[in-house]
């Protein structure tokens, strides 16, 4: 991480003490700039089964062609498109090919009958389709269209050529990706290490569910929403997570926390005490354990946001650390736009992938006339007309907007928008 000066030098000089905002593209860059990706740089083997979502340390590269010869993608009759130059042409059936046999090269003016994913026989160049064919008793076929060559024959290597990177270190392994490298016979793959966070939650207000009933909550008091909306996200993106409870708001509290955490972990992850608050310690104490890198982001949700690292004892280098706002939707929105790339970075993935969010242009099917100066990410739906919807309370402290959301309507600061304009609309999914 860089002890640059948070904010660049070119950003017009602000009243004192008023905290110029990074954007966060700016504020992503710099923090990726910075991380080394140590979890890919650890890489472990894992049986091809096991390695959904672990990120690639290595490129997987085909030994052979896929498909390895031409083959049939129907069943029906192989043939040479030249012996069928009308409707109706009769051709004697010469031999008879399942998948996994190598059929006899096609006898001059006959056709082969053959069954999906069969070699195609030397000398047939095309394959038609045994609902368009007639067997008739004499053991002859009538085929009943003329040819086109090449018609469902699947091209040898046309999905794979040997030699080729087939997936390429720093891919993210979806259920597809893991297929692929076994259709090249990959049965292992080398993948970074799961990154190992650490995560707390501040303030003197929380308790945990299962340890105070609802009615027995003094006043004041709330339920620890973040800490499983954290760890929930954490698990999605295959962290090892190690939960440090609730930390009282207390300077040296919050600074034992953080030399905890920094022990034998890549990332710290907090919540809440991060405002500019006497309340909120967490500032003072990375910079006494650490360095804070950065300050605050011109999102909203997410405002007071904080990026930096904390040293571990011993002189062992340091963990990453990002604390979060304390407002539950904000934990949920700041992470996927945060913590969720930082995450893929430490694994390996290339720093345009990890920070790519996957927008799709849709018609808004809401007024939303009174931007703010931030970029904002409201909470949103696609309706039944294709249009989209925005959860009536956008409040940062309303969890259930971001159960009801399907996506983040990703607003630009300052931008008004009128229904029927076309807007960015990103899918959670797409966060996984
Ligand atoms: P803070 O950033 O600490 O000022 O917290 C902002 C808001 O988020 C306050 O209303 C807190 O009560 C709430 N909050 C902080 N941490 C949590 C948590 N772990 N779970 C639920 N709400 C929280
Ligand atoms: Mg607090």
């Amino acid at each position: 991480m860089s002890t640059t000066p948070p904010f660049p030098t070119s950003v017009p000089a602000e009243a004192p003490r008023r905290a110029a905002l990074r954007s966060l593209d700016e504020a992503l860059a710099a923090l990726l700039a910075d991380l080394a990706p140590v979890c890919a740089a650890e890489p472990e083997v894992l049986p091809t089964a096991d390695a959904l979502g672990r990120v690639l340390a290595a490129d997987v590269v085909s030994l052979l062609d896929v498909p390895p010869a031409d083959n049939t993608s129907m069943d029906g009759y192989a043939m040479r498109a030249a012996d069928v130059p009308r409707e109706g042409a009769v051709l004697p059936v010469s031999q008879r090919i399942p998948a996994g046999v190598v059929g006899e090269p096609l006898q001059l003016g006959t056709a082969a009958r053959i069954f999906t994913g069969a070699q195609v026989p030397a000398g047939a160049d095309a394959v038609v389709m045994q609902e368009v064919c007639e067997a008739l008793p004499d053991g002859t076929v009538r085929v009943n269209q003329v040819p086109t060559p090449g018609q469902w024959v699947r091209r040898r290597a046309e999905d794979v050529a040997r030699g080729a990177v087939v997936l390429a270190a720093g891919t993210r392994l979806t259920p597809a990706a893991l297929g692929l490298a076994a259709s090249v016979g990959a049965a292992t793959l080398a993948v970074a290490r799961r990154p190992r966070v650490a995560v707390f939650s501040t303030g003197d207000e929380l308790v945990m569910p299962g340890e105070v009933a609802p009615e027995a909550m003094r006043p004041g008091a709330i339920y620890n929403s973040n800490r499983y909306t954290l760890r929930g996200l954490l698990q999605a993106l295959g962290c090892e997570v190690d939960d440090l409870g609730i930390v009282p708001d207390r300077r040296e509290a919050t600074r034992a926390a953080l030399r905890e955490a920094a022990a034998g972990h890549d990332l710290i992850v907090t919540s809440g005490g991060v405002s500019a608050g006497e309340e909120d310690h967490l500032k003072p104490a990375v910079e006494a354990e650490g360095r804070l890198s950065l300050w605050q982001v011109a999102m909203k949700p997410g405002k007071p946001l904080a990026f930096g690292a904390v040293r571990r004892p011993e002189g062992a280098g340091e963990a990453a650390f990002i604390g979060l706002p304390g407002n539950p939707v904000s934990v949920f929105v700041t992470f996927l736009l945060t913590v969720r790339p930082l995450l893929l970075a430490l694994q390996g993935v290339p720093a345009a992938q990890a920070t790519r969010l996957p927008a799709l242009p849709l018609p808004a099917g809401f007024d939303w006339p009174r931007p703010d100066r931030r970029r904002e990410f409201v909470r949103a739906r696609v309706g039944d007309d294709g249009r989209v919807l925005l959860f009536p309370n956008q409040s940062s402290g309303v969890l259930t907007s971001a159960v009801w959301a399907e996506g983040l309507v990703d607003i630009a600061a300052g931008q008004a928008i009128t229904a029927g304009e076309t807007v960015r609309f990103i899918p959670l999914a797409a966060l996984n």
